[in-house]
């Protein structure tokens, strides 16, 4: 009995920092906006939930030097966007292959194999590994992982993939 109280206080009260960030991030989001010259735009919708996310980039010699998103929905999808502009501006594309897959392995999608030529681990994921607690609810992993799928995206647009 009291194991299960000591449990329930520790993850209680982790969740309870990660609910804060998440809310922190969606009440005051972080790179809101639009950038007028980007090079790497894309759209993102999570029909299920009803999210939507643009998301622009200005992308200078393989490098992400700007990134702002607009969009609407739940808490989930708007903070991740907030927290993964954060995460990924200034970093190169190498480096944003790497981080995306470490976001979405923190959610049991696998997404081809480490990198070797990144250095990037996952104490670079900043403020994204709050959302880690999303992993016991697949319907809103979704939700997680909707702007590193858009990023995905708009770097494709800038690669003409
Ligand atoms: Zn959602």
């Amino acid at each position: 009995m009291s194991q299960g109280k000591l449990e329930g206080g520790i993850s209680g009260g982790v969740e309870e920092l990660y609910r804060e960030v998440i809310l922190d991030h969606f009440k005051s989001p972080k790179n809101r906006g639009s950038i007028e010259n980007a090079n790497a735009v894309a759209e993102g919708m999570n029909p299920l939930c009803g999210d939507q996310l643009t998301l622009s980039a200005k992308i200078e010699n393989d490098k992400i030097i700007d990134i702002k998103f607009e969009g609407h929905g739940c808490a989930i999808s708007q903070s991740a966007a907030s927290m993964l502009t954060q995460a990924v501006r200034g970093k190169n594309l190498t480096d944003v292959s790497e981080l995306s897959r470490l976001f979405k392995n923190m959610f049991g999608i696998k997404e081809g194999n480490k990198n070797l030529d990144s250095k990037i681990s996952e104490d670079d994921l900043g403020d994204l590994i709050s959302l880690e607690g999303v992993k016991k609810y697949p319907v809103r992993v979704k939700c997680a992982v909707l702007s590193v799928n858009t990023l995905k995206e708009a770097i494709n647009s800038y690669l003409k993939i």
